[in-house]
């Protein structure tokens, strides 16, 4: 039996699970899974697999860095082209924005 490439203490077992990417759930691939700290690996061709849905449902290479610019007393955030056509946003649209925690900002539409 394998051992676990993250814990070294585990074993691996053939399963499928979900995989989620940018909280999308892209199906089920088959992965080793760790039965210690549950990581999970993804042999080379599943691999293609996953980026192949990814590209399908728009989700590939949607993450990017962006700055924040100001406008008068306040900042503002550019979004990337491929955010807005996925989210579908429009200029003079509503969104609500939050803090979750010190690192991360979420908008929701
Ligand atoms: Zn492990």
């Amino acid at each position: 039996m394998k051992k676990c490439y993250i814990c070294n203490e585990g074993t691996l077992e053939k399963r499928k699970v979900d995989y989620f990417l940018l909280g999308e759930n892209l199906g089920k691939f088959e992965a080793e899974v760790c039965n210690k700290c549950g990581e999970q690996f993804f042999d080379e061709e599943v691999d293609e697999q996953i980026t192949k849905r990814a590209k399908e449902k728009g989700l590939w290479g949607i993450m990017a860095k962006t700055k924040i610019g100001q406008a008068g007393s306040t900042l503002d955030i550019r979004l990337p082209k491929k955010i807005i056509e996925f989210l579908d946003l429009k200029k003079g649209e509503e969104v609500i924005v939050y803090p979750e925690g010190k690192k991360r900002l979420i908008i929701e539409t």
